[in-house]
């Protein structure tokens, strides 16, 4: 193990060794850029700290010794030198940057012997010994832990007993006597004497960094972002030869982008400040500079700037964020890593960098992280006008876009409102599939209950709009129309904002930015369709879902859910009467109606998707989930019976009496799907039948209908015989009635783990699979999803028991398991079964590219999902490196050769 490096020795490849900032530097001093000479100690030392009792290793200290004599030789300057010392910044630095780990110690070295050669080699005593007294606060503040507070009020003192108002207005005396305090503070606190010898400095500060690594900031940052240990285990120390932004009018300090990261256009971005060490930059002490002021400030050193910035891009081939320091016109870069960027930037810098041909498509496709995309297809809150608004609470970002509008908490109050023109969010504790059509009416949804697969958050994420669920400080007084979060009550009617993609609740109408789609965009999607394998389709119910989709690029619809049409307002009451009936006759009199209105749906989602296939899942969800909840219906009846009213008390009763009857102690394994299919075959049929006279209209008007019938829920080829007997039934008298041949494939989900794993059985009947993700992964797990997200899973991921919920990005091990069986035995019988998946994983990014390798044919995401699920099928084939990708053809043919 070779501790120490020093910057000549590295380079910018080995980020998990070195840190990211470390290896960048190492990276810089190779392309002979100025970087100030300095040392890395790596990652595997601050791990055998960890390891061995918060010891550094044996050795250490010696190899810090001689890579600081090399510094000297580089720089002329002596470490604890009355003339000419050398001073030195230490720098935490992971392999991931994380931002406010621990501050920078700046000026190490410095003492009551080193300041006066400070001093005079500077020709400036005051700005020595503010160096002084800056080491002094940062040091006992780093390596001792004394408050800051503590300091100011020294320096607060020191400027009253001058009277001034600045710091940069004390004199000599005053900051010799701030010196004197800052030390007596740090002495007291800490229990001994502040260390004068500068490699006792730095032996604390080294110990500091490694501390900090395991600081609360930092474990909770690398919770919050999964920064796992495969990514970043560890952190390196950068000891940095001083370089002095503060010596005058012709030195500074700034960072700057390379380009804008907030829209990707080609321009120098960021700030500096004359005469000013980086720290204040940050602290926002002073208001920095925009960077084009330097031309005219400092225009020798723009132009360096300006060169430094073409080569770093050259070089790394992605736009940077760059720390630099100017010292009396030399001009020194202290960092450079890859700028952070929003959607818009990264997608434009994207189709720019090839253009210039800095990058070629592929690398282009690659750089993109496809998650983010999404970002593109909402409305967004314009953070340039957010100044001024108070963040209320946050709950869980269940589905992205910003939406305002005045808080209602009864759902028929917010369908009429909504319907008639007022922008509404509903808030609820939490919603039933019965106030879906508030959904439609309301601007956004916001629950205090439920995680990202509560029925909210699916429903909303399925319709794209903005969404926030398990929001657990919001407590909700329905009774008294208001909510209170945090101390902050909100009353019904009051106008709030609601950020689905960050999860952030705030009062007022914020104002958003609308999304489109750029012509950068759509290269990036039509470079990405090109690549893709995999084909992509979209989970859509409704016409508008439909086109929305096309427009994205989904080729056909994966998964269309009949149950979504019967929420409709104007149609959950004939659903309901279908329930209710008594005898077969009168259930089929709604069916009839019912039929009617699935048959125009599925004609409009169709032609929506003329040419491309449609799947369209028979009724899975349990009956009793269409009617109002007893609760609810008990309390009617209670209400009713207390006015003494008889209006509507009978019925109520009834509903109540055949709720219960419905009802189930687990739905999710209860009665649905298939098995409804079986005890209640007129509903199937009449879903069935819709189908088949939908798609012989359409034939009929020369349109290239392509659907698919598919059953939910099954567990074995005797119920999907079953139900195919009805549907050969069917088929034979449509294609008599209509007198022409009718193509509709029948197929089955596999989202039962016994489907899974008798998936051959099944492919004897059906024409085709698709994955219900959703489902399997609840039955791989025995995790009901409501109950896994509220209460135990945020934990589990906590505790590292999972490292992604489960819900989101399959489980390749577990469900991937299965899926693999699946499409063995499927594809065993027909090789070449199509394959889909319709869970919500088919938009997940990492999901798709285990598709891809799993072989599937599709995957079947939301419509605001599909260009991330196009980019990201794009990127699994991408995915392999290319070298190797051709090597592994040349064998393929030589080995064909032989054959
Ligand atoms: P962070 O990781 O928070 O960005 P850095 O280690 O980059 O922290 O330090 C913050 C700032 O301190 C830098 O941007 C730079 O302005 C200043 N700094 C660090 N090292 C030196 C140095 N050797 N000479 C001058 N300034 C330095
Ligand atoms: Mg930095
Ligand atoms: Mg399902």
């Amino acid at each position: 193990m070779k501790p120490v490096y020093f910057f000549d020795e590295g380079d910018g490849k080995n980020k998990k060794l070195l840190g990211g900032k470390g290896a960048g530097l190492c990276e810089m001093t190779r392309l002979k850029l100025p970087v100030p000479p300095g040392f890395i100690i790596t990652t595997e030392v601050c791990n055998h700290y960890y390891q061995n009792n918060k010891k550094l290793p044996k050795g250490l200290l010696a190899q810090v010794k001689k890579n600081i004599a090399k510094i000297e030789k580089k720089t002329g300057k002596k470490w604890n030198s009355k003339d000419n010392p050398l001073l030195v910044s230490v720098r935490s630095g992971a392999a991931i940057s994380m931002p406010g780990m621990m501050d920078t110690i700046l000026n190490l070295g410095i003492n009551d012997v080193t300041v006066e050669g400070l001093a005079k080699q500077s020709n400036n005593p005051r700005f020595a010994l503010d160096s002084y007294r800056r080491f002094i606060q940062l040091f006992g503040k780093v390596v001792f832990g004394v408050d800051d507070k503590k300091f100011d009020e020294v320096l607060e003192t020191a400027k009253k007993n001058q009277a001034v108002q600045s710091d940069g207005a004390l004199n000599e005396k005053s900051l010799r006597g701030i010196v004197s305090e800052y030390k007596k503070i740090c002495e007291k606190y800490a229990g001994r004497p502040f260390p004068s010898d500068p490699f006792e400095q730095l032996e604390l500060a080294i110990k500091a960094v490694f501390a900090s690594w395991k600081g609360e900031r930092a474990i909770v940052y690398r919770e919050k972002n999964n920064i796992t240990k495969d990514i970043a285990d560890g952190t390196a120390v950068n000891v940095v030869t001083m370089v002095f932004g503060n010596m005058g009018n012709d030195s500074a300090t700034g960072v700057v982008f390379t380009r804008n990261p907030g829209d990707g256009t080609k321009h120098i971005f960021g700030d500096y400040l004359l005469n000013a060490q980086g720290e204040d930059v940050v602290a926002g002490v002073r208001t920095p500079k925009p960077i084009d002021n330097m031309k005219v400030e400092l225009p020798t050193s723009y132009k360096q700037l300006e060169n430094t910035c073409n080569k770093l891009e050259k070089h790394f081939r992605e736009p940077q964020d760059i720390e630099f320091t100017i010292e009396q016109g030399r001009f020194y870069l202290l960092q450079t890593r890859n700028g952070k960027m929003n959607a818009v930037s990264m997608v434009k810098t994207s189709v720019d960098m090839v253009k210039e041909k800095l990058i070629n498509k592929d690398q282009a496709l690659r750089r993109i992280q496809a998650e983010q995309l999404e970002q593109l297809l909402h409305k967004t809150i314009d953070q340039n006008k957010a100044k001024g608004f108070k963040q209320v609470t946050k709950g869980i970002a269940a589905s992205p876009g910003a939406a305002s509008g005045v808080v209602v908490f009864d759902v028929k109050k917010a369908t009429t409102m909504g319907e008639n023109g007022t922008k509404v969010i509903l808030v609820r504790e939490e919603t039933k599939p019965e106030d879906v059509p508030a959904f439609f009416a309301a601007a956004g949804i916001l629950t205090s209950r439920g995680g990202k697969t509560s029925h909210a958050a699916v429903v909303a994420r399925g319709m794209g709009k903005p969404c926030i669920v398990g929001c657990s400080d919001l407590k909700i007084d329905y009774d008294n129309g208001k909510c209170v979060a945090d101390g902050q009550t909100i009353n019904e009617g009051d106008t709030i904002t609601i950020d689905g993609s960050s999860g952030g609740i705030f009062l007022g109408e914020m104002p958003t930015i609308q999304p489109q789609i750029t012509d950068d965009f759509k290269t990036i999607l039509d470079w990405s369709q090109k690549i893709k394998k995999i084909g992509v389709r979209a989970n859509a119910d409704t016409p508008d879902a439909a086109k929305l989709a096309r427009k994205y690029g989904a080729q056909g619809i994966g998964l269309c859910r009949t149950e979504r049409m019967f929420n409709a307002k104007d149609r959950i009451g004939l659903f309901v009467d279908m329930i209710m009936a008594k005898t077969l006759d009168e259930r089929n009199v709604v069916l009839e109606k019912l039929k009617q209105l699935q048959k125009s749906d599925f004609i409009e989602i169709l032609k929506a998707m003329e040419g491309y296939t449609v799947t369209i899942r028979l009724l899975d969800p349990p009956l009793h989930e269409f009617l109002p909840n007893p609760e609810e219906l008990a309390n009617k009846i209670y209400k009713l019976e207390k006015e003494n009213s008889t209006v509507g008390l009978e019925q109520t009763k009834t509903i109540l009496n055949r709720a219960r009857d419905l009802a189930e102690i687990n739905p999710m394994m209860g009665h649905r799907g298939v098995r409804l299919g079986i005890t209640y075959p007129e509903i199937y049929r009449m879903q069935i039948i819709a189908v088949f006279e939908a798609t012989a209209e359409l034939v009929k008007q020369k349109v290239d209908a392509r659907p698919q019938i598919m059953i939910p829920q099954v567990s074995s080829v005797a119920e999907l015989n079953h139900i195919k007997r009805i549907y050969d039934e069917i088929k034979s008298e449509m294609e008599q009635k209509y007198k022409q041949k009718l193509k509709i494939d029948f197929g089955t989900m596999l989202e039962v783990v016994r489907a899974c794993l008798t998936a051959q059985e099944l492919a004897n009947t059906a024409e085709f699979f698709s994955f219900g993700t959703n489902d399997l992964t609840q039955a791989t797990f025995s995790f009901s999803r409501e109950d896994a997200e509220g209460k135990f899973l945020p934990e589990y991921l906590e505790k590292d028991l999972l490292e992604k919920s489960p819900f989101q990005s399959i489980d390749e091990n577990g469900v991937g398991s299965l899926m693999k069986i699946g499409i063995a035995g499927g594809r065993k019988i027909k090789p070449k079964l199509e394959i889909g998946i319709c869970g919500e994983h088919g938009g997940d990014p990492s999901s798709i590219k285990f598709c891809h390798k799993s072989g599937l044919s599709y995957v079947s995401a939301s419509p605001h999902r599909i260009p991330i699920a196009i980019v990201a099928a794009a990127q699994a084939v991408l995915e392999k490196p290319q070298k190797t990708n051709k090597k592994a053809k040349k064998k393929a043919k030589k080995k064909s050769k032989k054959r």
